[in-house]
C-alpha cells in the first residue's frame, strides 16, 4: 500500500498534487510519501512483534538524510555498506550503536571509522576480513564486535544480479564452513567478540518459500552457535520484494483484499506469520535489513514528455529523465508503472518510452500499451523509491535531480536540484 492515488482527475501524494510539485520543482523529480515510510515501517515492526526484533533500514536503498531522520524516529537501526552511508547516518542522527555494517570489501579506513563510532556489528563476508578486522581492532586497541554472514546456498528466485545467497555469489562463508570459523576466531583472534550471524538471501523476493527455506535450514548452525560462543543476534536479512506492476492499484487495500491467497504478493503479515513461528523461543535479538520494502513504493520519479518521435518501427516518448536519473531498467530489466498526472482514459498506444541518454539501454519500457500523453504533459515512473536516486550519476554531465518529502498536505524540498555549477565541482 502507498499514498499515491487519483483524486478528481490528478495524481496525488497524500494530499500533494504531484503537478503542481513538477511546476514548481521542475522535472525529473524525485517525490517521496512520509506517510507510507513509516507506515511501511509499522507494519514490518508490527508483524514482527512476537519475536525480540530490531529493523535495521538497507541504508543503500535511499539515503537522503531527511529519509534516514524520519525512520530513526521511529526507531529504525540501519544497515550500512560503506563509510560514507555511517557518515550519513550519524549527521540524519542515526545511533551508530544501532548499525550493522555489511559489503564484502571494507578498507581500512572504513573499518577504523566504523570502531570509533562504537558500531553494532561488523557484519563480515570472508575469512581473510575477520582476520583483517582482528588485526585493525588490536592496533586500535579495541575489540570489534562481528557476524559471519553465512551463504546458506539458497535459491531467491529473482533476478540474476540481486540474487546473493547462491554458492557461486561473492557474498557470505560457505554454510559448512561457518562453525570451524567461529571455533577459530574464538580461539586465535583476541580482538573480536563475537556477536551474531547474519545472513541475505537476495532482492525483491515475492514469495515468503525461499525465507523460509533459509531459516530451516540456517537455525540448527544458529543454535549451535549461540550454544558454543554465547552470539546474541541473528540477522534474517532484508530482501521483501514490492510490487512493481500493478504498482499505483497496489496502492489500495481493496486491491490487495480482492486477491486469493495464490496470486497475493508477499505480505509483512504472511512473512510474519511464517517467520516469527521458527524463531521464537531461540533466545537471539532477530535483525531484519529491509531497504526495498520500506521505501520502494513510498517513492515516484515525474518526469516531462519532450518529444513524440514516430520511427518507422516505433513510436518514442523521449521524456526529461533517463538512466542516469533512474537505471533499475537497464540494469536489472526493472519494471516501472508509467502513469500520467492527468488521470487518462482507457485508449491505449504500443510505445518505447526513452530518456535523452546517447545509450540504447537508455529506456524506461519498451513495446507497452501506455494511455497517450502528449509533449508538456508530465507523467510518473513508480515505485523508484528504492535504488532510484541512489543509483543517479552526472553521465552526459546531467545535474542530479531534486528530491521531495511529502508528509499530508505538507512538502519540502529534501535535496536541492544540481546546478551546472555543482558538475564541475573540485575539478580542476
Ligand atoms: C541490499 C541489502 C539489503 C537490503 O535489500 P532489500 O532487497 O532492499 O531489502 C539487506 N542486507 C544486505 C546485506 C544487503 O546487501
Amino acid at each position: 500500500m502507498h499514498g499515491f492515488s487519483y483524486q478528481n482527475g490528478s495524481l496525488l501524494c497524500e494530499d500533494v498534487d504531484l503537478l503542481s510539485l513538477a511546476e514548481t520543482h521542475g522535472t525529473p523529480l524525485y517525490v517521496y510519501s512520509a506517510g507510507t515510510l513509516r507506515n511501511h515501517f509499522r507494519r514490518l515492526d508490527a508483524a514482527l512483534a512476537g519475536v525480540d526484533h530490531e529493523i535495521a533500514f538497507a541504508v543503500k536503498s535511499n539515503s537522503n538524510l531527511s529519509v534516514l531522520r524520519l525512520l530513526a524516529a521511529e526507531g529504525a537501526g540501519f544497515d550500512i555498506v560503506s563509510g560514507g552511508e555511517l557518515f550519513r547516518v550519524i549527521k540524519a542522527g542515526g545511533n551508530p550503536a544501532h548499525c550493522t555494517f555489511a559489503g564484502v570489501g571494507k578498507t581500512r579506513a572504513e573499518i577504523e571509522y566504523a570502531l570509533q563510532q562504537g558500531i553494532y556489528s561488523f557484519n563480515v563476508e570472508s575469512e581473510e576480513e575477520l582476520v583483517y578486522l582482528n588485526q585493525v581492532a588490536g592496533e586500535l586497541g579495541l575489540v570489534a564486535p562481528a557476524a559471519v554472514r553465512v551463504n546458506p546456498n539458497v535459491d531467491a528466485h529473482t533476478h540474476k544480479y540481486i540474487s546473493t545467497g547462491k554458492s557461486e555469489n561473492k557474498f557470505g562463508v560457505d554454510f559448512g564452513a561457518i562453525e570451524a570459523l567461529y571455533d577459530r576466531a574464538a580461539r586465535d583472534l583476541p580482538n573480536i567478540k563475537l556477536r551474531g550471524l547474519q545472513m541475505h538471501i537476495g532482492s525483491q523476493l515475492t514469495s515468503v518459500k525461499p525465507f523460509v527455506e533459509a531459516v530451516e535450514k540456517v537455525k540448527p548452525l544458529v543454535e549451535t552457535l549461540k550454544a558454543r560462543h554465547g552470539i546474541e543476534f541473528w540477522s534474517i536479512g532484508g530482501g521483501i520484494g514490492i510490487v512493481y506492476h500493478d504498482s499505483l492499484e497496489s496502492g489500495s487495500p481493496e486491491w490487495w483484499d480482492a486477491k486469493s491467497d495464490e496470486e497475493r504478493p508477499l505480505t509483512t503479515e504472511l512473512y510474519g506469520a511464517e517467520i516469527v513461528p521458527r524463531l521464537k523461543g531461540l533466545g537471539l535479538k532477530i535483525l531484519l535489513e529491509p531497504g526495498r520494502y520500506i521505501v520502494g513504493n513510498a517513492g515516484v520519479l515525474l518526469t516531462r514528455c519532450l518529444y513524440e518521435k514516430k520511427g518507422t518501427a516505433k513510436t518514442f516518448k523521449i521524456v526529461d529523465a533517463g538512466m542516469n536519473d533512474l537505471i533499475r531498467p537497464a540494469l536489472y530489466e526493472g519494471h516501472h508503472e508509467i502513469v500520467p498526472l492527468k488521470q487518462p482514459g482507457t485508449e491505449r498506444v504500443l510505445v518505447d518510452v526513452v530518456g535523452p541518454i546517447c545509450e540504447s539501454g537508455d529506456f524506461f519500457c519498451q513495446n507497452r500499451e501506455l494511455p497517450d500523453f502528449q509533449p508538456g504533459e508530465v507523467v510518473a515512473l513508480m515505485s523508484a523509491g528504492a535504488y532510484g536516486f541512489v543509483m543517479a550519476s552526472n553521465y552526459n554531465s546531467r545535474p542530479l535531480p531534486a528530491e521531495i518529502l511529502v508528509d499530508g498536505a505538507e512538502s519540502k524540498v529534501i535535496r536541492t536540484r544540481q546546478t551546472l555549477e555543482d558538475l564541475i565541482a573540485g575539478e580542476l
